[in-house]
């Protein structure tokens, strides 16, 4: 497991990503192929960015294909504090490709061994985890459409159309708790998130290596009030320039 925060003499140097203690990734590799369209030029994700960077040697045949480390499962059972673990940072555990009881082992066996911990789990292909019936402690949260996946380029309305087919899937899902990671904020999706049912959200920029790219303030604004009009708790990522400074979780 990789602990996020960062300190070196008693000071916080680096947060890693900011809503999570630790990340874990018994299942490793993706093969959704997403980027983003930005201003100057194709982003890929981060995840692939850093698996065929600086974790090459971590990832032999690269980052769009299927890892699977059965021995970190029991990695959380090491951490006595309750800790918040992501369990996917380096892949989609809800993939296709994802055999069904590797699937079951990461979302179900390993969250109820290690009972005292939240287990955070995000997929671009909720259909993946129709079906599972989620411990209490793992909250199953969908990420917004990227501007690239499998290879094609979506158009404006094929990523709003992907957002709401996800969001009605999300609601299918038999977990307790349900969230949405709108990060990138790339789309003016506030209509598509009103009434949503979701227990949480989180809001950030694109980026790309050290750039930052920032969401429309008018999309920004719009999503912030329709999210208050249904009092979602919401964690606000620290690379937004206009950040409402909410680090808010699931009540
Ligand atoms: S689903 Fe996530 S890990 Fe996979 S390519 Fe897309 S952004 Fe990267």
């Amino acid at each position: 497991m990789n602990k996020q925060k960062k300190y070196v003499n008693g000071k916080l140097v680096s947060r890693g990503i900011e809503w999570t203690d630790y990340t874990i990734n018994a299942i490793a590799g993706c093969k959704h192929g997403c980027a983003w369209l930005m201003t100057d030029g194709k982003a890929p994700c981060y995840a692939e960015t850093t698996a065929e960077g600086v974790a090459s040697s971590a990832y032999p045949q690269g980052f769009a294909h299927h890892y699977y480390y059965p021995e970190r499962l029991d990695e959380p059972l090491s951490v006595k504090e309750p800790s918040r673990i992501f369990l996917d940072s380096m892949s989609d555990v809800g993939g296709f490709w994802v055999p069904d009881e590797q699937r079951r082992a990461v979302l179900i066996d390993m969250p109820k061994k290690a009972y005292w911990h939240t287990f955070q789990s995000l997929t671009k292909n909720p259909k993946g985890l129709l079906g599972i019936e989620f411990p209490q402690n793992v909250w199953v949260g969908v990420s917004t459409p990227p501007d690239v996946m499998w290879g094609h380029a979506l158009s404006m309305r094929q990523k709003l159309r992907k957002l709401e087919i996800d969001l009605q899937t999300l609601r299918e899902i038999k977990v307790k708790t349900k969230w949405y990671s709108i990060e990138p904020l790339s789309l003016d999706c506030a209509e598509q998130f009103r009434n949503h049912g979701l227990d949480w959200a989180v809001i950030g920029a694109a980026s790309n290596g050290a750039k930052k790219y920032q969401p429309n303030p008018d999309h920004l604004n719009k999503l912030l009030e329709v999210m208050d009009e249904q009092h979602t708790p919401l964690f606000f990522k620290g690379n937004l320039i206009h950040n409402p400074h909410r680090e808010e979780y699931p009540k």
